[in-house]
């Protein structure tokens, strides 16, 4: 078979885990391919998808071309169209746009064993908190959304926009300093506790302890300051690096049609999680 050729586009690219997540993926479904990081500019994307990225077999975008990508492809399908968000492209007759970020998020909590329903807290209102606010409000959970002052009118948005695609949809918005109530799951969709400001946690022991379980989208590091304080009162962790091996597994299956077992899955996270 010949060798297919795949890539991940951001900038900066440099401390991408995507090449590695990659290359054991290919190895699992006995895929003859390779991946590479492409740091490229904003202003030189349209160039180089002409003379690059569309001679590829595929690609997977991260910040800050999840947006930009979308005018130079031939469509978006699914919830990369609802989002206005694209993480993995195919390249073929027609160029189209996916998203795979949310398919991670549901399979990490789904495989720990977290059932969504209930109450749940997201705290922040950018692009991850987005992907997920969208799947908790699908299903049926009543939203808190719980962001810094600044990010109020961000928060307000994205509560409109739920609501306006889910007419029941149950979603209130609050600072981080006034969560109330108990939740199943808290999500941290901040980057607050990510490397190098790592020993900070975006809430709260009083906030965590109020919570069945809790996901941190962060990867780096693997434990976070608020993964480390929910431990500690016995409550249920997910790291974010879950979150990144099966969005890239899904991205193999749109590029390759493979599917992978749950547990080769916990092998590479279990993996990434020791380097
Ligand atoms: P983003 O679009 O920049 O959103 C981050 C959100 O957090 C924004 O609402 C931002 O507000 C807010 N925020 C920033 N600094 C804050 C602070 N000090 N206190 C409180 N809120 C703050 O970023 P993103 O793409 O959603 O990523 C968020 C985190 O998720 C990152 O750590 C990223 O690495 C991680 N992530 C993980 C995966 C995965 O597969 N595991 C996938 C995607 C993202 P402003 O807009 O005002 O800055």
């Amino acid at each position: 078979m010949n060798s297919k050729h795949f890539a991940v586009i951001g900038h900066p690219i440099g401390h991408t885990l995507s090449p590695v997540i990659h290359k054991m993926l290919f190895e699992l479904s006995g895929t003859n391919a390779d991946y590479i990081a492409l740091d490229i500019a904003p202003d030189e994307l349209p160039a180089r998808f002409e003379d690059t990225l569309s001679k590829l077999d595929g690609f997977n975008v991260t910040i800050p071309h999840k947006s930009a990508i979308i005018p130079l492809l031939d469509k978006t399908c699914g919830r990369a169209e609802r989002c206005g968000s694209v993480n993995t492209v195919k390249i073929g007759e027609e160029n189209v746009g996916h998203t795979t970020d949310a398919d991670g998020f549901l399979k990490a909590i789904e495989y720990a064993g977290v059932k969504l329903g209930g109450n749940v807290l997201i705290l922040g209102a950018g692009g991850a908190a987005r992907t997920i606010a969208y799947e908790v409000a699908a299903n049926g959970c009543h939203l808190t959304l719980a962001v810094r002052e600044a990010d109020r009118d961000c928060a307000n948005e994205l509560a409109a926009d739920i609501i306006c695609d889910f007419d029941s949809a149950d979603v209130n918005v609050c600072g981080l300093d006034e969560i109330e109530g108990e939740f199943a799951l808290m999500v941290n969709a901040t980057p607050v506790g990510m490397s190098p400001n790592v020993g900070i946690s975006p809430v709260g022991i009083d906030v965590v302890k109020k919570c069945s379980a809790v996901f941190d989208a962060i990867y780096n590091p693997r434990e976070t300051e608020l993964l480390r304080l929910a431990k500690t009162v016995g409550v249920k962790v997910i790291g974010g690096i879950d979150m990144l091996v099966w969005q890239a597994a899904q991205a193999q299956t749109i590029w390759l049609g493979v599917e992978f077992d749950p547990s080769d899955i916990e092998k590479i996270s279990e993996k990434m999680s020791e380097a």
